[in-house]
């Protein structure tokens, strides 16, 4: 049982997408995908803008989606 709660967490902590404007719904869909749960859009504020980059066209980031909770519930 423990497992499953450790995989859980595991996927959760992975799911982290760096996207820009054009390509929020393609990072969507992927969290939803992999982790069957809601994600969180955030704003990724803008000194760190400059050194990220989205994950599907290499744009500057400028959300990151995360699936939800994560950070509430084993405050990390
Ligand atoms: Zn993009």
């Amino acid at each position: 049982m423990g497992y499953n709660k450790i995989n859980t967490i595991m996927k959760g902590f992975l799911s982290m997408i760096y996207c820009c404007l054009d390509d929020v719904d393609l990072a969507l869909e992927a969290i939803v995908d992999k982790t069957q749960l809601a994600p969180v859009i955030d704003q990724i504020p803008k000194e760190e803008q400059l050194s990220t980059r989205c994950e599907y066209c290499g744009a500057p980031a400028v959300y990151i989606v995360t699936n939800s909770h994560s950070h509430t519930e084993c405050g990390q």
